[in-house]
């Protein structure tokens, strides 16, 4: 998501003042309503009419910037800021407007609790993978990633863990900073907008820092992740290379 500081500060302004516009436009037409309902008796003085004519001026003065901010906004910038990520990549824009893109088959439950998978990620066997307790929308992105991944480099993805009841989360952090940082609500996790997940080789899950392959798949698929506006855990001082997120707080994994 490319938007620059100009155009955020341009949608900013306008936000900030649209309160003004609503508030000059309430002001007129209440006043205009007075007006109509009790006509002055007499012409008013000298002094009325300088106030009258300071607050309609206040009035545009207020309405004038918002307004012409509106009207000068470049348009195509405005759905990149607000939330909407603008997607370059063509396959994956097309991907997120197609059909419902539907979760890859489960791995048996045997593949999370062997030893060298325990090893790198403790307590994995009970996690949660149930894709429908996800963020739709996250989901989605989720999945076009790894149709991306699959497709276009040539590694199959596994979701490790999604959805993480505060409890569970609590008892990850209570078992070391090496497991989590983050304590109940605290994480993403807990509201279903993030997911960690690894790399399956040969029928294996590979979770590894060590081995170039999968820290070659990190890479690309943290660049995925981040192409449909996902935040990716291997850019945080605390590097989870597996970890990507749908917006951007000061939470961790
Ligand atoms: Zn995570």
């Amino acid at each position: 998501m490319q938007v620059s500081r100009a155009a955020c500060a341009f949608v900013l302004m306008e936000r900030t003042m649209l309160p003004f516009i609503v508030a000059s436009v309430f002001v007129a037409a209440s006043g205009a309503g007075w007006l109509l309902l009790f006509p002055p008796k007499r012409k008013p003085n000298p002094r009325q009419r300088r106030m009258l004519l300071a607050a309609a001026a206040t009035g545009l003065l207020a309405a004038a910037p918002p307004l012409l901010v509106r009207l000068l906004r470049p348009r195509q910038m405005v759905p990149a800021f607000d939330d909407k990520v603008h997607i370059e990549d063509p396959q994956i824009a097309a991907l997120l407007q197609g059909e419902q893109l539907a979760p890859p088959p489960p791995l048996p439950p045997l593949a999370f609790s062997a030893a060298e998978v325990e090893l790198q990620r403790p307590m994995l066997a009970q996690a949660d993978r149930d894709w429908q307790r996800l963020d739709k929308d996250f989901a989605q992105r989720l999945l076009a990633v790894f149709n991306v991944m699959r497709e276009r480099h040539g590694y199959e993805m596994a979701l490790l863990e999604g959805y993480r009841s505060p409890e569970r989360q609590d008892r990850l952090a209570a078992a070391g900073s090496h497991v989590s940082n983050a304590r109940a609500f605290q994480s993403f996790h807990q509201y279903g907008l993030a997911a960690d997940c690894a790399f399956i080789r040969d029928g294996k899950l590979v979770i590894s820092e060590r081995d170039p392959w999968a820290m070659r798949g990190y890479q690309l698929y943290g660049e995925a992740a981040e192409s449909v506006g996902m935040v990716w855990g291997g850019r945080w001082s605390m590097m989870d290379f597996g970890h990507t997120e749908l917006r951007a707080r000061d939470t961790r994994a």
